[in-house]
């Protein structure tokens, strides 16, 4: 499932191609892409709107346009936006959606589960509507130590658990919250509350790495997501524990366990990260 890095790729790679175009034609082949708003009548609304930036919030897409209108798009399990330059073919399996722009290129939304959604928020709802459901970024400068440390205050919950709620941090998922805690040194088990000062200050600087090695890397492809042109990211050769259950610990050779928290499946070294 698309993380907080893999988001904010696909966002980079949009940015050049659809800031300052218009959406010509609209296509919305999946009613379930837009429920409960009729897919065809935000195909309509969309027609004749021009892209003024490209944003991300969390886990989502937010397409501003200059109308004051936004176009807030979430992946969820498997979707793509996929962005075939004019004259490329756009005949591609699982097509939910697709935009054909002025300049003759097409975004093509593709999701194999089809649990992605599309929302078209109307100007001054967008806050109101990202607020309610998500914490601060867990990259930029109002990232820190202290607003962390408030977040997880009391909470009696297992730290992976606080983190992979979208109200804690924004963007986290089950990937880079089992990366973040390695390289923090904590167990994925301890209660959020039982965080020392120290080990706050450690999980802040690892989850900032974690998310900054998963951009640098144009996130990871472990089946369907694809970068704008259709390429692979690169993380997925990177991790330090996820999936690597039985492997050596990159750290202190120890072999990486798995278990489970929150109903997810996770990996952590039992010798590095111990959770008395
Ligand atoms: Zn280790």
């Amino acid at each position: 499932m698309p993380e907080l890095p893999e988001v904010e790729t696909v966002r980079r790679r949009l940015e050049p191609v659809l800031v300052g175009r218009r959406f010509e034609h609209v296509e919305i082949d999946d009613a379930r892409l837009t429920r409960p708003a009729d897919p065809a009548e935000v195909a309509a609304e969309l027609t004749g709107e021009r892209v003024e930036a490209v944003e991300r919030r969390g886990k989502y897409l937010v397409v501003r346009f200059e109308s004051g209108r936004v176009l807030l798009i979430h992946l969820r399990m498997t979707g793509n936006v996929l962005h075939a330059p004019a004259g490329a073919p756009v005949d591609v399996s699982h097509r939910r959606a697709v935009v054909n722009l002025d300049d003759g290129s097409d975004v093509v939304y593709r999701d194999v589960r089809r649990f992605g959604t599309w929302l078209l928020v109307e100007p001054g709802d967008l806050n109101p509507y990202l607020t309610a459901r998500l914490g601060g970024e867990p990259i930029g400068r109002t990232f820190t130590t202290k607003s962390l440390a408030a977040k997880l205050a009391g909470r009696k919950a297992p730290v992976k658990a606080a983190l992979l709620d979208q109200r804690t941090l924004a963007g986290l998922g089950n990937i880079y919250v089992d990366e973040a805690l390695w390289r923090a040194r904590i167990s994925p088990l301890k209660p959020a509350r039982d965080l020392g000062p120290e080990q706050v200050k450690g999980l802040r600087d690892g989850i900032k790495r974690a998310l900054d090695a998963g951009i640098a890397r144009q996130g990871a492809t472990l089946r369907d997501y694809r970068q704008p042109d259709g390429s692979r990211g690169s993380m997925q050769d990177e991790f330090k524990v996820y999936g690597r259950g039985g492997e050596p610990c990159p750290r202190c050779g120890t072999p990486i366990e798995k278990t489970r928290v929150a109903g997810r499946g996770t990996w952590y070294c039992p010798a590095c990260q111990r959770s008395d």
